[in-house]
């Protein structure tokens, strides 16, 4: 039997999915002592729960679903799954089971989702768009194929002009604010999978024109029931820290890691800022195992980085985000969410709090709603206050016909930071950044912001189990890390 280490330290930035699944993995099978430190008041990164007069908002909507086996028990060992012998009502730490409803609302009008071959399908779209989708369709069937300089190119080569005019352009710009034709061609190659109006839309036409060979395979994208926390995604991730803590583990929240102390091949020392009481606080470290973004990380280095390391790192680029909740008291809408596709308002999704859990709105009489904006830090939509941007949601919610101004109970918002790492900016040279803090003998990089990759929560965890896996047998080749989620597959509600 492996040898187990003692009086090792292992300070874990982050106490998101990765940094939390990190420190109990450790507990469980070391004896290496994890410390996180965490910027936030809270645990769960961004799958934590936001509590505002105990209606709770998750942040983009988290569903628990992972194919991977290990995970999924990892999961219920905190919150067992809703039965006949446990009942919701009854028991608080508890994974509900949910069924999926989200459909996109164009034109006015809610497509199903999947895009089911209708009548109702397509006499939403009306018959010159379906002749004119169905005729570019054909179009690419037959003609030779674009370059794929750009995702436009392989959008277009994979759906047709109109098809891609019509569904992805508008809405793959809102979500990324950028034209399609900046972002790369790979990003479709690694996300396609994961672009649900995409996914289901060329699933309806496909199938339209009998296109479509693998009908019986299930999308990961389109998978139709899930587990969710009674109280949202941020009640495992609390879970998950009380239990740390109990087995011997620290978290400190409210504390941002600020320096990395660099000796030959190992970072030895950090630096961390406690936040509330404004001093700075020194640990040794024998192992780092870094969630916080990549770009955050270089600049922390100071001294000894490359330029072009620190230059490419610097400019890697993120998406931000920004929630509007809403109480409401009244909307009769049964999905957990919709796809903005229209084309006069800013907002994204809309996420109907109570359709993932009954037990997310303090008041069952009230529909608590957050209305998604995908933005970047210091734009317009960043710079609008509370005030202004809880107008914003509320007229655009009104234009829309969803709501009259009277329904509106209460509002709240949240911004979110770094939400998504974007794959275009300096990402073409990230294998040089990677390739250099892999060099450091005890960092492992994990998570999502962390790796710089697409990951969801089950990914992220994996990535510290296998970075935790790799200390305890002293494998130096952090490749297996990097391995996880190359498979590409994805369900994190998007575009
Ligand atoms: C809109 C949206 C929808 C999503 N939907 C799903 C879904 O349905 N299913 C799913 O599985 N996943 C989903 N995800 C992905 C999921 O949120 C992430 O995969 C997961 O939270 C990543 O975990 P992490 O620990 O790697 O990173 P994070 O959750 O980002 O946690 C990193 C933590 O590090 C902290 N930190 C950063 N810098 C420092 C510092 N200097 N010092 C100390 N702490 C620091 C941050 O405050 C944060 O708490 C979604 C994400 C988004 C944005």
């Amino acid at each position: 039997m492996q040898k187990k280490e003692s009086n090792k330290v292992a300070i874990i930035i982050g106490a998101g999915p990765a940094g939390l699944t990190a420190a109990y993995e450790l507990l469980k099978n070391t004896d290496i002592k994890p410390i996180i430190f965490e910027t936030d008041f809270q645990v769960g990164g961004l799958s934590k729960t936001v509590n505002y007069k105990n209606n709770r908002i998750d942040i983009g909507g988290h569903r628990f679903f992972s194919k991977s086996e290990r995970v999924n028990s990892w999961w219920k060992e905190f919150l067992p799954e809703q039965n006949s012998n446990l009942n919701p009502d009854k028991i608080d730490k508890i994974f509900l089971k949910r069924s999926r409803l989200s459909r996109i609302f164009f034109l006015r009008k809610f497509f199903d989702y999947p895009v089911s071959l209708s009548f109702k399908t397509l006499f939403n779209l009306g018959l010159w768009r379906t002749i004119k989708i169905t005729l570019s369709y054909l179009k690419i069937k037959v003609l030779p194929k674009r370059q794929e300089k750009n995702l436009q190119d392989f959008f277009i080569n994979r759906f047709g002009q109109e098809l891609f005019n019509t569904f992805f352009k508008y809405y793959t710009e809102k979500v990324w604010g950028i034209d399609c034709d900046k972002i790369d061609a790979s990003w479709g190659a690694q996300r396609v999978k994961g672009v649900s109006i995409s996914k289901a839309i060329s699933h309806a036409f496909k199938n339209i024109l009998k296109l479509n060979k693998n009908k019986n395979k299930i999308e990961t994208s389109l998978i139709d029931s899930f587990l969710y926390p009674k109280y949202g995604p941020g009640q495992m991730w609390e879970s998950v820290a009380e239990q740390i803590i109990k087995l011997g583990g620290q978290i400190y929240l409210n504390h941002e890691v600020i320096n990395l102390d660099i000796s030959k091949n190992n970072i030895n020392k950090i630096y961390v800022r406690d936040i509330k009481n404004n001093k700075i606080l020194e640990f040794n470290s024998d192992y780092v195992l870094s969630s916080m973004p990549v770009k955050d990380l270089v600049a922390c280095l100071k001294t000894g980085v490359p330029e072009y390391v620190f230059d490419i790192s610097q400019g890697l680029l993120y998406r931000d985000f920004i929630t509007v909740g809403l109480l409401l008291n009244n909307l009769k809408i049964k999905d957990n969410w919709i796809y903005i596709q229209e084309r006069d308002v800013l907002v994204g999704r809309i996420q109907i709090f109570n359709n993932w859990s009954p037990y997310m709105v303090a008041n069952l009489n009230n529909i608590w709603i957050g209305l998604e904006y995908f933005c970047n830090e210091n734009d317009y939509l960043w710079n609008l206050n509370e005030r202004e941007l809880v107008n914003l949601a509320i007229k655009e919610l009104c234009k829309m016909g969803f709501i009259e101004e009277k329904y509106i109970l209460d509002s709240t918002v949240i911004k979110v930071k770094k939400a998504y790492p974007a794959y275009f900016g300096e990402y073409k040279n990230f294998d040089l950044v990677k390739n250099y803090l892999n060099k450091f003998e005890n960092l492992y990089l994990i998570g999502r912001n962390g790796m710089h990759r697409y990951n969801n929560m089950d990914h992220s965890m994996l990535t510290a189990m296998q970075a935790v896996e790799n200390i305890k047998n002293n494998i130096q080749d952090k490749s297996n890390i990097w391995h996880v989620n190359t498979e590409q597959e994805y369900h994190e509600n998007r575009a």
